[in-house]
């Protein structure tokens, strides 16, 4: 890392700095540095720290003057300017931190180069041509794809153009056409125009976690809860679903049907990111550390604050010590969620204050129980009183087995969980990074594909879920057993219907 009295904080040496027209990690080196810099101001309030990122993005806006200049262009291979396209997630931190507009400014500025550029970028989705183009089908990378939509978000904000939140509501409509029904955006690392394919096109950890961030990005911009339910969806069953259950090692690519995780799509074609690694060394360390960032991205933004007082946008065992005004105020919430669906609530106020505690209803929920008084205003359950000493109550959502369809195949929910087949699976193992730390295959024992007959539904016993389904090898019906996908290696989670 170089750094130097001019606020510089970044890779380059000085004769370097800032003087590329081709490929170049300048942007994408500072976006990252920069984003760990902040969490960790976030975490001490070290305003040394802040000040450093303060004086390091100056230092990009003196070299790169804001109009008149070109960060993003490129004549050849851009991946790494691709990725510093994020460095509006700094800018959007320090706007929000110091409510100095030349942050914002200067995002929309690069959304505007990055647009403006009719060069060989990988990925050119999110730019504004192509955005409002009707003609055009997403075909960038995946991880760029996503995480650019947090640029286009802050661009839109920063401007108040109305042809700029247009181009965001068309963006967001494209990611939900490509999402899998356990909210992976598909992508071999490449979108190639395709449609989704629940077992042929795999999604990648990087994109779930830059999927996550820009959803609560955007439900904290835009105040749309319902993208509270895809952010549930995703991580916990896309996100869950691509870790191993039991050791630490995660797919960097995964489809929602896994009958194979042996370096081969499915059994057929080669590629080495299907498979369980603590690193993924052979191809790529990326999304082993994304994947890390993924639960403390989810639980940092479970809650969000409004002029009357806190929203649980999303669940999870969480602690939240913040302030009403200038009063401390302690949340606690208490549960297994999502696989218990009963959620205890504690707030403890040092001095009596009045503030609503809005809570989401989740899209799925079948009706709710909640012992204190309350009431229902739109997609919200809302107590506003005053509030002294320690509170308690609890809440408990209605959960049923629903079966849904998808391209003909039905599978089926339970609250936010997707069910899946376990398939039973022979581990393979591979490269030992360390103790502890490994790479592993794994291939089906027995590899039968089950369908799905009349109207049979899942029924709850438990943790588990059983159902009868029928063996086309052995020609009948057996009972079978589903879990939470989250919870499985090899799996089927879409089955073929026997109309026999
Ligand atoms: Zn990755």
């Amino acid at each position: 890392m170089e750094k130097s009295k001019d606020g510089y904080l970044g890779i380059y040496a000085p004769d370097l700095r800032y003087r590329f027209e081709t490929e170049n990690g300048e942007m994408w080196a500072k976006a990252s540095l920069y984003r760990a810099l902040l969490a960790y101001y976030d975490f001490t309030k070290d305003k040394n720290v802040l000040k450093a990122v303060e004086r390091g993005v100056q230092n990009v806006m003196d070299n790169c003057k804001i109009n008149a200049s070109t960060p993003y262009i490129a004549h050849a291979y851009g991946y790494g300017i691709c990725h510093g396209l994020a460095f509006t997630d700094v800018l959007d931190q320090l706007y929000q931190l110091t409510h100095d507009s030349k942050y914002w400014d200067y995002a929309l500025f690069c959304y505007k180069d990055f647009s403006s550029h009719d060069i060989i970028v990988e990925s050119k989705d999110i730019q504004y041509k192509n955005i409002m183009n009707p003609d055009y089908r997403l075909r960038g990378h995946t991880a760029h794809s996503t995480e650019h939509l947090r640029s286009l978000l802050v661009a839109a904000y920063a401007s108040g153009n109305p042809q700029l939140a247009e181009a965001l509501s068309i963006y967001m409509k494209r990611l939900k056409e490509l999402t899998t029904i356990s909210g992976g955006i598909i992508g071999d690392e490449w979108i190639y125009g395709r449609k989704v394919d629940h077992t042929l096109i795999g999604y990648e950890y990087c994109t779930m976690l830059e999927t996550l961030d820009a959803y609560t990005q955007y439900i904290q911009k835009t105040g749309d809860i319902r993208y509270a339910d895809e952010v549930e969806i995703l991580l916990f069953n896309a996100a869950m679903g691509a870790r191993h259950p039991e050791k630490s090692a995660v797919a960097y690519l995964k489809t929602d049907n896994s009958y194979f995780m042996n370096r081969t799509l499915n059994g057929m074609r080669g590629n080495s990111r299907y498979k369980y690694s603590s690193a993924h060394q052979d191809v790529a360390v990326c999304c082993n550390p994304n994947a890390g960032r993924i639960i403390p991205y989810y639980i940092q933004n479970l809650w969000l604050k409004d002029k009357d007082g806190f929203i649980a946008s999303m669940f999870g065992g969480c602690e939240v010590n913040t302030l009403f005004g200038k009063q401390p105020v302690s949340i606690r919430e208490i549960t297994d969620y999502p696989h218990s669906n009963r959620i205890t609530f504690e707030v403890e106020v040092k001095k009596p204050a009045i503030f609503a505690l809005k809570i989401r209803k989740p899209a799925w929920n079948k009706g709710f129980t909640l012992d204190t008084d309350y009431k229902e205003e739109g997609a919200y359950l809302i107590i506003n009183r005053k509030w002294s000493g320690k509170s308690t109550f609890t809440l408990e959502w209605k959960a049923e087995v629903e079966k849904h369809e998808i391209a003909g195949e039905p599978y089926f929910t339970y609250g936010a969980l997707v069910l899946a087949l376990p398939v039973e699976a022979t581990e393979i193992p591979g490269r030992i990074y360390k103790p502890g730390f490994q790479d592993f295959d794994y291939i089906p024992k027995n590899f039968t594909l089950y369908m799905h007959a009349g109207n049979e539904i899942p029924v709850k016993d438990g943790d588990h879920f059983n159902v009868n389904l029928y063996n086309p090898i052995l020609q009948k019906m057996e009972q079978k057993t589903l879990v939470p996908m989250g919870h499985t290696l090899l799996r089927q989670v879409t089955f073929r219907k026997n109309t026999e």
